[in-house]
């Protein structure tokens, strides 16, 4: 017998929805369940507080304040940063988390969802690039050498997605989707008892999916150039993945999708091969051994090898089943 408990709340800049399911034995009773899905949601608000550049509160906003000075930062921050740069030099900086006042600079400087506008006093220094972000791994302290915004955008929803899993895990549940605007984490299996069941948009007509895949114990992360235009688009606009090297809108592929043990890994992995395009990106996703398919404008479809057969489904569902 099963049974389920859904919730979603409002959090960086998405919906966030929790589902979990109960299978027999590994059933969590009804006020663990609830207790257990709060204190999971609550990651979302929390890795907000330190990481979103839409909130002058934040951490990462207060960096921009202290330009050049050694400042004391909590762990979900600093570990975001330290993996935001290494997958930055990895990338031969096409991602690179200094985006933060381009972003601004575009139009993109309101909060996605309340729409609350975000002005950073600084001068837009141009040269300023992920090699001008210290850590210092004994001080937990992080220094931004030039005047730059930390864009966290690409890893955060990930690193709360990782958090809200192990503390679903840690809590004894064992089946649960967690879905943060589309970026995803599948534990166990679903209501049926089988794998989850998750369909990858296709980039260009919303009501149909280009592919479903059937995957457990993963996470799979999507970046599309659908998500997040400048408003006013009439062709010529902008989506919100800037390729650091042309200060444009990255523009050699129309969605990215990865699959990885871990979600952080899966967000980062899956932004640096949009910037990348196709050939690139796929070689950098071979080369961290997660799977993954990138489709470009033209629907082109490539693969990573590791693209294993049996994630593929025939035929087209809806989203994941509940
Ligand atoms: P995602 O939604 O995971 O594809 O990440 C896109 C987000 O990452 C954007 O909304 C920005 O916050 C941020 N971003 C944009 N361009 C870059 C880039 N070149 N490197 C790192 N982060 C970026
Ligand atoms: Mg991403």
């Amino acid at each position: 017998m099963t049974d389920a408990y859904v919730r979603t709340i409002a959090s960086m800049g998405t919906v966030v929805t929790i589902h979990v399911v109960g299978h027999g034995a590994n059933r969590v009773d009804e006020t663990g369940r609830k207790r257990g899905v709060d204190a999971a949601l609550a990651w979302f608000d929390e890795v907000e507080r330190s990481c979103s550049r839409f909130d002058p509160r934040s951490e990462v906003s207060q960096l921009s304040t202290r330009i050049g000075a050694r400042v004391p930062v909590s762990d979900l921050l600093f570990e975001a940063v330290r993996f935001a740069l290494a997958v930055a030099e990895e990338s031969g900086g096409a991602f690179d988390p200094t985006v933060g006042l381009l972003l601004e600079t575009r139009g993109f400087n309101r909060e996605y969802r309340s729409g609350a506008v975000v002005r950073t006093a600084l001068e837009p220094d141009d040269d300023a690039t992920y090699r001008d972000v210290h850590l210092d791994a004994d001080e937990r302290t992080i220094m931004l050498a030039r005047p730059l915004v930390l864009d966290l955008g690409a890893v955060a929803k990930g690193l709360a997605i990782d958090m809200a899993a192990r503390e679903l895990r840690g809590r004894s549940f064992a089946d649960f989707a967690i879905d943060a605007g589309g970026d995803l984490y599948l534990a166990g299996r679903n209501a049926d008892g089988k794998p989850w069941s998750v369909g990858v948009r296709h980039p260009r007509d919303h009501q149909t999916l280009f592919e479903t895949l059937r995957v457990s114990n993963v996470a799979v992360c999507t970046s599309g150039d659908y998500e997040r235009r400048t408003p006013g688009d009439d062709g010529g606009a902008e989506h919100h993945i800037m390729d650091p090297r042309t200060r444009v809108s990255a523009s050699t592929a129309a969605s990215v999708t990865v699959l990885a043990s871990s979600a952080m890994v899966a967000d980062a992995l899956g932004t640096a091969a949009f910037v990348l395009g196709p050939e690139r990106g796929l070689e950098l996703l071979e080369r961290d051994g997660v799977d993954g398919v990138i489709i470009t404008p033209a629907l082109e479809r490539f693969a990573t090898r590791g693209m294993r057969a049996e994630y593929l489904v025939e035929g087209r569902s809806s989203g994941f089943d509940s």
